[in-house]
């Protein structure tokens, strides 16, 4: 005999009705519950253990309706009707009733169990409203059930409910009873039935909305619609199906389901007479029309003070005060461990990267003292995996303090709010300001970054921001920053405005980039800014665990495993000469020397890459590719520090803008792989590197010049600046002949 099926439930409702919330209070699952529609485009599965079998619960992406417009729509109908789960639990957002209810009645017309879970109960209790769930019952014909997703009320209830709904066949309804029009949905139903079509109801109603995968299934039947679209021309909708039957159901809700709910009277009003919740409250601050930029830039400056600042609110550069780190340094912090003692009180990040180096330093320490001393084992472990290991590790808890902060602002609803903020000023340079995120994103990290782009809906825009992504430099790039503000050219005068100079000049880089792909792309289309701002919550320990957790789960697997390999291969290179003599090789005559040397040449009209150590600069900024830490990393192991750099102005500058704009880390480029694939992927790669060749090549040559002459470099530069303008003037107009064209 074969194995009894499991029975699946599948949750569908709108973005942002709490879908992932409740999937996760049914499955104790660990996944992630963003603010976005599109978080959940993937596909969530789980199993709910407290029936008396295990029940597969499936998590179906946010859609307002069931027509095939969206990918989220076409994957969520598809399930519905081609896997045929046991029973739908539609997820309906009870402070937003009429608009949640239109999705409703069109997963009514299929012949499958439905339960309705009116969620966000708490939030209607608190408002002081009601809801007649027991008359909604009746008039959907569908079971009701009363739940708060965040707070796990009612869930017991819901799942018996469709667990006993399972077990009773359930034939698609429609409320569409206007007479002529149910006339010719019923002619069109027997038409489908005839051929033994499932769920006739919900085919034939799709036809009759001419729906595009419907009507290219059936043209055979699409005659009958059109006889009857002849005899009857509406005033108002003229021929427009799709728009005569969604003002039907808008009408039907409003009249028969909309008035089970009941709003508090005495409540707070808006002019419109809307009722005024506390999260309006909130947001006529957080988003106020002059305010909500100032607020947002204080709290994201907070959020970076606290996780990189070394002297925690300024205490001792603005009040002198000063600690003592010699105690620190051996009591509690491992503050100061390898590194200079700062003056400040470190913060949070600060605080635990320390710990961090001092607990991984003394292992590796501990670990070195078992070794025998002089075997090439111990460089390979010590000196290469565990020093490589120590690199990342390093890094962890900054990033999970940025991350922890991020969490809770997005899981507090802030988040969607930022993006609804900058929303305007991204349009104009054709992203959207979700777009926001991701970027923010990658001043810590790329890989992270990277994923994040799977909230943006346009997979061009998401291609933009990962094109775009090196331009935001990474905390690992720091350390690069750091050792030639203090060379020898910019040292002393100029070494801050270097660095403040990078971290902008990307900024700007990045606009001035993103203006090109705009207008040398022909689509201008943004994906419009459709996006529910849920109510402010207090964030859940349980959704901010979670997702650092699969932060921290996916940094320290990609990152390790692929720096464990590289570091090995870098170790091997720079141990060993061409005869394969073991270890303790001159590292002038290693392979890495020669093959350093070779790619010198390549590199050389960058300026770097010239002079007896130009195979050195060439080595360590290919190392930066397994981790941009490296890149010091190897500088350091091939002698190359403050005192030792000596290359002009122009080729540090341009050494320093390769590598914040080239290709990044191995782990980033796995990310961008995991996201793009294909020949994108490869787009993005050929940009990284072609544009950072680029943009290096012209800060030399530019820099040089302005070296041998100030008014041959100021005229060079001017001559660009002429060139960007009009070639944006130019294809501005080519697409606007184009728009016009079409
Ligand atoms: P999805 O897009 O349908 O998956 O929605 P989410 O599960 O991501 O939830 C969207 C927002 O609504 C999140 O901020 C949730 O914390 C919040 N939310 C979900 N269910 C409830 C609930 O029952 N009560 C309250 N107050 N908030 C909820
Ligand atoms: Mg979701």
């Amino acid at each position: 005999m074969a194995e009894k099926e499991r029975i699946t439930i599948a949750l569908a409702g709108n973005p942002n009705c709490g879908k992932t919330t409740l999937f996760n209070s049914l499955t104790g699952a660990t996944a992630h519950v963003g603010n976005w529609p599109g978080v959940t485009v993937d596909k969530k599965e789980g199993t709910y253990k407290k029936l008396s079998e295990p029940i597969h619960i499936i998590d179906l992406p946010g859609i307002y309706s069931l027509s095939p417009y969206t990918p989220e729509e076409v994957v969520s109908r598809n399930y519905i009707l081609d896997e045929k789960p046991n029973c739908v639990i539609n997820v309906v957002d009870a402070t937003n009733l009429e608009r949640n209810l239109y999705l409703t009645t069109q997963l009514l017309e299929i012949d499958i169990p439905v339960v309705v879970a009116l969620n966000m109960a708490d939030i209607v209790r608190k408002n002081g409203d009601k809801i007649d769930a027991k008359g909604l019952q009746e008039k959907l014909g569908v079971p009701v059930v009363e739940i708060s997703a965040l707070r796990s009320e009612g869930l017991k209830e819901l799942m018996d409910a469709a667990y006993d709904a399972c077990h009773h066949y359930r034939k698609g309804t429609t409320i569409l009873e206007d007479k002529e029009l149910a006339h010719l949905i019923s002619d069109v139903t027997i038409a489908f039935r005839g051929k033994g079509v499932q769920s006739p109801l919900f085919h034939a109603i799709k036809l009759v909305e001419l729906d595009e995968i419907e009507t290219k299934m059936h043209p055979e039947l699409i005659s009958m619609v059109d006889e009857y679209k002849e005899s009857h021309k509406d005033d108002i909708f003229a021929d427009d199906f799709e728009a005569l039957v969604a003002d039907a159901r808008y009408k039907y809700i409003a009249k028969n389901y909309a008035t089970h709910y009941q709003k508090n009277e005495k409540s707070e009003k808006n002019d419109d007479g809307e009722q005024v919740t506390r999260s309006d409250k909130i947001d006529k601050v957080l988003t106020h029309r002059i305010w909500a930029l100032p607020i947002f830039v204080l709290i994201m400056f907070l959020v970076f003070h606290l996780t990189f600042s070394e002297d925690l609110f300024f205490l001792n550069r603005w009040f002198h005060v000063e600690f003592n780190h010699e105690i620190f340094i051996n009591i509690c912090t491992g503050m100061g461990y390898e590194g200079e003692p700062m003056a400040g009180l470190p913060s949070p990040g600060v605080f635990l990267q320390n710990w961090m180096g001092f607990l991984t330093g003394s292992l590796i320490d501990w670990f070195r003292s078992f070794m025998p001393e002089g075997q090439w084992y111990t460089s390979l472990v010590c000196d290469g995996l565990l020093t490589g290991l120590d690199a990342v590790l390093s890094f962890v808890p900054q990033v999970m303090v940025l991350f922890l902060f991020i969490a809770i602002l997005e899981d507090s609803g802030y988040m969607s709010r930022v993006a609804f903020i900058l929303d305007r000023a991204f349009r104009k340079f054709g992203l959207s300001g979700r777009a926001f995120i991701p970027m923010l994103s990658g001043f810590g990290c790329s890989v992270p970054a990277i994923m994040a782009t799977r909230t943006l809906e346009d997979k061009r825009e998401r291609n933009r921001v990962i094109r775009l992504m090196t331009c935001f430099s990474c905390g690992a790039k720091a350390p690069i920053w750091a050792l030639i503000a203090g060379i020898g050219a910019l040292a002393g005068f100029a070494g801050d405005i270097f660095v403040f100079s990078i971290y902008l000049g990307g900024i700007a880089a990045a606009i001035i980039f993103a203006l090109f792909m705009k207008l040398f792309s022909k689509d201008q289309y943004v994906s419009p800014f459709v996006m529910e701002l849920p109510a402010y919550h207090a964030p859940q320990a349980r959704n901010v665990g979670a997702y650092l957790w699969e932060k921290f789960k996916h940094y320290m697997i990609k990152a390790a495993t692929i720096i464990a390999a590289a570091t090995i291969v870098i170790w091997f290179l720079s141990n060993f000469n061409w005869n394969l003599t073991l270890g303790l090789v001159d590292i002038e005559q290693s392979i890495l020397a020669d093959l350093g040397r070779v790619f010198a040449y390549f590199y050389y009209p960058l300026g770097w890459a010239q002079g007896v150590d130009g195979w050195k600069y060439t080595v360590s900024t290919i190392t930066g590719l397994i981790a941009k830490e490296q890149v010091v990393d190897t500088m350091a192991v091939l002698g190359l520090n403050e005192e030792t750099v000596l290359l002009t102005g122009a080729q540090a500058y341009s050494f320093a803008v390769y590598n914040l704009f080239t290709i990044p880390c191995f782990a980033a480029i796995g990310a961008a792989f995991g996201e793009q694939k294909g020949k994108e992927f490869w787009l993005t790669m050929l940009w990284w590197f072609v544009m950072s060749y680029a943009v290096a090549a012209l800060v030399f040559g530019v820099g040089a010049l302005y070296g041998v002459a100030i008014w041959a470099g100021i005229l060079l530069t001017l001559a660009i600046i002429g060139l960007v303008v009009a070639a944006g003037i130019i294809v501005t107009r080519r697409n606007k002949k184009v728009a016009q064209a079409a």
